[in-house]
């Protein structure tokens, strides 16, 4: 392929990438999107194949065709609770890319002297010291994810004072790297990379509980200036464009869900938040009890929801586990065919990923207008007169604005409490995500739905198809 066709299917490429953002960003157009975006995949992908760099087609399937295959099976069979982890784990695999290209490119010939010589050594050190931190610090926000590490913030003695060394250090390496002739400054640039290894770790260690969610983004986003970084490395405008793309949309969404919570970027980033105890939760994660718990069952919870006027679902991690969204949404029509107010509020970072409930209840064909954010929905609980809080916890839990010593405190929930009732479906007392306690079980106007919410959802259901069935049978007869 000529060099200039080249240029056009990367201009094509990338103006189908803005076109995927811009369609991600609205719900209605969020399918288009994904297919924009896959578009562009595939336009790179064969123009890149095609350019006169690539000479060696056996290397490259050879590498291609696992990747695409392992890639497939992962995707396919991954479920979407999941898929926070594999997020987590394929920017790991965007750091380690830029860290073997910038290594790779060190050591190559590149032909060039000078000022070009000076730029592409701090490009290599650049890309390479981005591209360890995003490695070490999306495998810890894997493990966290996954539950193989505490989500409980690492908290050293003098973390700052550490995080500060190995930033000097890192900086301090780069002069006898820029002095070395050839390839001989790849002693002070691995080092780099090893002390850039343990900034990535221990900058996301010490972020802890209902914070998560901002690490995932900001890894996002430095997986994007890694990618860009080695697009620089590499002279190819595509991946510089992509990578900007990438890393711009992830720090801006890193700085919206940071709003939503009620954090300072830069403490979030530094570390430090969610550091308090995970007050009277043990090992098990099961709080201890605070005061007695009411219970209900699903067929009183149905005659509550069919005498309510207006009520509120709000969602969280659990009914993703529990996939509940197809009859939630079911429970939503029968009850507005009844002429009952039903809308959903949905916390900023409920699940365990940004926009996890709406692309649940999207799939559920929840019409989107009565999907409502936080902040939209807030002030509307004391009018409300049944809440469902289905499988949420950290974004429900009264401690955040009552506690300050909470790990959680300062983050905005979703005030249920305010409403005349609230039914909490989950399956046991355990804690959410933060492993933090939830005094709002306790309330005098809360009533737990203990199991399964899928199989509790089910059976209001059938509830309210019974009533349903018994009014249309009593019309007919009259
Ligand atoms: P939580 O994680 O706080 O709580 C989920 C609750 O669901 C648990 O207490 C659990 O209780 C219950 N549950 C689990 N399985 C089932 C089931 N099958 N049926 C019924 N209930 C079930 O959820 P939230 O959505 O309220 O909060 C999200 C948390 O995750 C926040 O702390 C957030 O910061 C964090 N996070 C969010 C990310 C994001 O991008 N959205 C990313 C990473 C973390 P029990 O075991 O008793 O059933």
């Amino acid at each position: 392929m000529s060099d200039n066709l080249l240029t056009v299917a990367y201009i094509a490429a990338s103006a189908l990438f803005i076109l995927s953002l811009a369609g991600l960003s609205n719900q209605e157009s969020a399918r288009m999107g994904n297919v924009y975006g896959i578009l562009g995949m595939i336009v790179a992908f064969v123009a890149t194949a095609a350019s006169s760099a690539v000479s060696n087609y056996t290397t490259l399937l050879a590498a291609i065709i696992p990747a695409i295959l392992i890639g497939a099976f992962l995707a396919s069979r991954v479920a979407m609770t999941s898929m926070p982890e594999l997020v987590a784990i394929l920017h790991s695999f965007v750091g380690l890319a830029a860290v073997l290209v910038g290594i790779a490119n060190y050591l190559g010939d590149s032909g060039l002297s000078g000022v070009e010589e000076t730029i592409h050594k701090i490009e290599i050190y650049v890309g390479i010291f981005i591209g360890a931190v995003t490695f070490t610090g999306s495998i810890v926000a894997f493990g966290k994810l996954r539950a193989i590490i505490s989500s409980k913030s690492l908290l050293l003695p003098g973390r700052h004072l550490l995080n500060i060394a190995l930033l000097v250090g890192t900086i301090y390496l780069g002069f006898p790297f820029m002095e070395a002739q050839g390839s001989l400054g790849i002693q002070p640039l691995l080092i780099m990379t090893g002390l850039a290894a343990v900034l990535g770790l221990h900058l996301v260690a010490a972020i802890g509980g209902a914070d998560m969610p901002v690490v995932i983004s900001m890894l996002n986003s430095y997986s994007g200036w890694a990618a860009a970084a080695a697009g620089f490395m590499l002279s190819n405008d595509l991946l510089i464009i992509t990578g900007a793309l990438v890393g711009s949309s992830g720090a801006i969404l890193s700085f919206i869900m940071c709003k939503a919570m009620n954090r300072s970027f830069i403490s979030v980033i530094l570390g430090g938040f969610g550091q308090g105890a995970a007050k009277s939760t043990g090992s098990t994660g099961v709080a201890t009890p605070q005061g007695e718990v009411e219970t209900i069952n699903a067929q009183a919870t149905a005659e509550l929801l069919s005498e309510a006027k207006q009520v509120i679902i709000t969602p969280g991690y659990g009914m993703a586990v529990a996939q509940a969204q197809h009859p939630v949404s079911e429970i939503t029509k029968i009850l507005r065919e009844r002429g009952i107010k039903v809308r959903f509020g949905i916390h900023p970072v409920a699940g365990r990923l940004p926009g996890h409930m709406n692309v649940l209840l999207a799939e559920a064909k929840v019409p989107y207008d009565i999907v409502l954010e936080m902040d939209e929905i807030n002030e509307d609980f004391t009018e409300t007169d049944v809440v469902l809080v289905i499988g949420a916890n950290d974004t429900v839990n009264p401690s955040a604005l009552d506690d300050p010593s909470s790990p959680i405190a300062g983050m905005p929930v979703l005030e249920v409490w305010k409403a005349t009732q609230v039914i909490v479906m989950k399956r046991g007392m355990a804690s959410g995500y933060a492993g933090v306690d939830n005094p709002l079980f306790y309330k005098d106007n809360t009533q737990m739905l203990f199991g399964d919410a899928k199989k509790n959802v089910d059976a209001i259901l059938s509830c309210l198809k019974a009533v349903s069935s018994t009014e249309s049978v009593l019309a007919g007869s009259r």
